[in-house]
């Protein structure tokens, strides 16, 4: 058994006594803390490494840019900074930007400058209004009718909160937009798999490239949280429709390493695992909450509640940690939180 999940089990054991004992000895503890100390019981240092498969995928900055770029097709080029990543495409008519990261800074301008230094940029499309993905389009404000392309939701959403760094959208649409710049085809389509407004996937047929923000880590288990999304059903439906697209290159805003068509199919298949595991272990809720109430005397319903919703969390994550330790990096990381998130939305619905 993984240590970490000793340890969750200890927390448990550790709230039930401190109902019963002197509170003001009591250490706080909540579940999910990794300790940087050695020698702690949940430290650091019981986590796997990422795995060699994933690492050897890794995307290597060019010092001559501050970013690693690479054209993937024909004038498409990926951009990452290892941590967040955008595209740009140089056409016939212009360059159409899609995200404007601000950990890039102006280097993303500036690597489009060096890759073609006589075109003009004339689209940003924005996937999504959050600012870790677009905060860096402030950069792009001196450049004459530059159509900024996104979602009317986002429109709406900042002009209500505008956001450090996120320019104002300049053309709006409401479900689909299909452009063609310099003979190059972009559809575009409203989803609603992560952000609280909406999202944008971002299709180029001839190239076969879909862009997708905050769902897919090539090589590694979903971000905490299945990418902190904030609509659990559609993240979940949300493979199928990626999955209808005809697509060879997946870009999904994370990690160095650019997706693929099978980097989808295997996300695809861990969130339902975590989502038949959790769905497997609800029918034992009732007892372990029962258990809890009896623990503390039927004095405290939440603290029963909480143990039982740790008990099911923890299980659950053990057994997804022991299918995908050697297929997904960290999944060590962050399977408690997809076990979890599955979990509250199970409780619910
Ligand atoms: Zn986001």
């Amino acid at each position: 058994m993984h240590k970490f999940f000793n340890y969750t089990t200890a927390a448990s054991v550790l709230v039930l006594a401190s109902a019963t004992f002197s509170f003001a000895e009591t250490t706080y503890n909540t579940a999910n803390t990794i300790s940087l100390d050695v020698d702690h019981a949940d430290s650091f240092q019981h986590f796997a490494p990422e795995l060699p498969q994933m690492r050897a995928r890794a995307a290597t900055i060019n010092t001559e840019f501050g970013l690693h770029v690479s054209e993937i097709e024909p004038g498409l080029f990926f951009v990452t900074d290892l941590i967040y990543q955008s595209a740009f495409v140089v056409t016939d008519d212009g360059i159409v930007v899609l995200d404007a990261p601000p950990s890039f800074g102006a280097n993303l301008r500036n690597v489009i400058a060096m890759t073609a230094p006589d075109a003009e940029i004339t689209h940003l499309i924005m996937s999504h209004g959050h600012r870790d993905h677009n905060g860096g389009s402030h950069l792009f404000a001196d450049i004459p009718e530059l159509e900024i392309v996104a979602a009317a939701q986002v429109a709406e959403t900042l002009e209500e909160f505008p956001l450090e760094g996120v320019l104002a959208p300049t053309q709006i649409f409401d479900s689909t937009l299909d452009l063609t710049v310099g003979g190059i085809e972009f559809q575009l389509q409203t989803a609603n798999f992560h952000a609280e407004d909406a999202d944008v996937m971002i299709y180029l047929p001839d190239q076969k490239f879909l862009m997708a923000i905050d769902t897919v880590t090539p090589g590694e288990a979903p971000f905490m949280n299945f990418g902190a999304t904030t609509n659990v059903n559609a993240y979940f439906e949300t493979f199928a429709t990626f999955l209808e697209y005809d697509f060879d290159h997946f870009l999904s805003g994370h990690v160095s390493v650019l997706g693929n068509r099978q980097d989808v199919v295997t996300a695809r298949d861990y969130a339902f695992d975590v989502r038949n595991t959790v769905y497997g272990l609800m029918p034992g809720f009732n007892d372990r909450m029962m258990e809890g109430l009896e623990a503390v005397e039927f004095q405290n319903a939440n603290l029963a509640y909480r143990v039982a919703m740790e008990g099911i969390r923890d299980d659950c994550a053990e057994q997804i940690i022991s299918r995908w330790k050697n297929k997904l990096s960290v999944v060590d990381l962050w399977a408690d939180s997809h076990c979890e998130t599955t979990l509250v939305y199970a409780v619910m619905h």
